[in-house]
């Protein structure tokens, strides 16, 4: 479906939950995660006809994500069902890795096609730090179980935080030397409660290939991300800069959160809820978001702040 600006909206990505075995510090507060209750969230067959509803409009593409979407008991029949749906051509999830190795066969079994894995830092004491209580090592093992299940495509993303990792881009960016996967860094975006990031955390993109003069430019997969590869390199390295170079104007996006919000954009304010609705009632409010898109997102800076009103880890990133 066509949005009032004529933009077509393809590609749904949901929360399936708020909840997280990570705390990374520009995404969710350490404490105090858990505030809404179970009958506020979307179940399972929810989803799935928020799915279907979708897919009705002309969705088709889902991606899974959270919080941690692998954190989900159901979330191995959740991946099976949205990806049965008729027009959904492809089921991608975004996942800090972590539970991958008991997780990654299934998932790829059940039909997920792609997946993108979040890694900032190839430091174990800063892993440590940015995730407030993660293990470095835990991600290489679902780095190696993702890449081991067959997916068609694994790619790492990393915020890319002015004082923290920008001195690793070089190394992180080897990854594709080293793996069949491509490696995206995604400027800091300035969510809700996040505040201990001082204007120096916000770096633009560029910063990225002043430090990679080796990179060439490769044609777009079809994605945000403007592409590059090393000589030599398995895969691509992306460039995605929602804030210095922001790509409102191609946005085919919508997001459902996981207590069933319909956010037209990511860092508005608005929300048009599905939770109670049959299929037709999820429909109209589909239809309702898509033509009511913003045309933009507004200025974003350390201080003009995402007006979403909800952090990152309740939206879906
Ligand atoms: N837990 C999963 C993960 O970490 O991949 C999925 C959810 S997480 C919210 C999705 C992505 O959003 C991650 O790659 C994360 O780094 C990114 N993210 C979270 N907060 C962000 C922020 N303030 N600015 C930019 N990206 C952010
Ligand atoms: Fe959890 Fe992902 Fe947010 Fe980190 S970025 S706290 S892993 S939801």
């Amino acid at each position: 479906m066509f949005d009032k600006l004529g933009r077509d909206i393809t590609y749904l990505r949901i929360s399936l939950t708020d909840k997280c075995n990570l705390r990374c510090r520009y995404c969710m507060p350490a404490e105090g995660v858990c505030r809404r209750s179970h009958h506020e969230m979307m179940n399972e067959d929810e989803i799935v006809t928020a799915v279907e509803a979708a897919a009705s409009l002309g969705i088709r593409k889902v991606r899974l994500t959270g919080g941690e979407p692998l954190v989900k008991k159901n979330i191995v029949s959740i991946c099976r069902r949205v990806a049965a749906v008729e027009g959904i051509r492809e089921v991608c999830l975004t996942t800090n890795g972590i539970l991958l190795p008991q997780l990654g066969t299934q998932l790829r079994e059940a039909g997920v096609k792609r997946l993108n894995l979040s890694l900032d830092t190839l430091n174990p004491q800063k892993y440590a730090y940015i995730t407030r209580i993660g293990k470095l090592e835990q991600f290489h093992r679902g780095l190696e179980a993702a890449l081991e299940a067959g997916f068609e495509k694994v790619k790492i993303n990393a915020v890319l935080i002015g004082g923290f990792n920008d001195d690793e881009i070089k190394t992180l960016a080897n990854l594709t030397m080293m793996y069949p996967v491509d490696m995206r860094f995604i400027e800091l975006m300035p969510i809700q409660d996040h505040d201990e990031f001082g204007e120096g955390a916000y770096v633009p993109y560029s910063r990225v290939l002043e430090q990679l003069p080796e990179a060439i430019a490769v044609p777009p997969d079809g994605g945000v991300a403007k592409l590059y590869r090393l000589p030599g390199a398995k895969g691509n390295i992306g460039l995605i800069s929602p804030i210095s170079a922001h790509f409102c104007g191609e946005c085919n996006r919508i997001r459902l959160t996981a207590d069933g919000k319909l956010k037209p954009c990511l860092h508005a304010p608005d929300e048009f809820s599905l939770k109670g609705l049959d299929f037709e009632g999820m429909k109209a409010v589909f239809e309702q978001a898509i033509r009511n898109k913003p045309a933009w997102h507004g200025d974003l800076d350390a201080v003009n702040r995402s007006r979403a009103g909800r952090n990152m880890n309740e939206i879906g990133g």
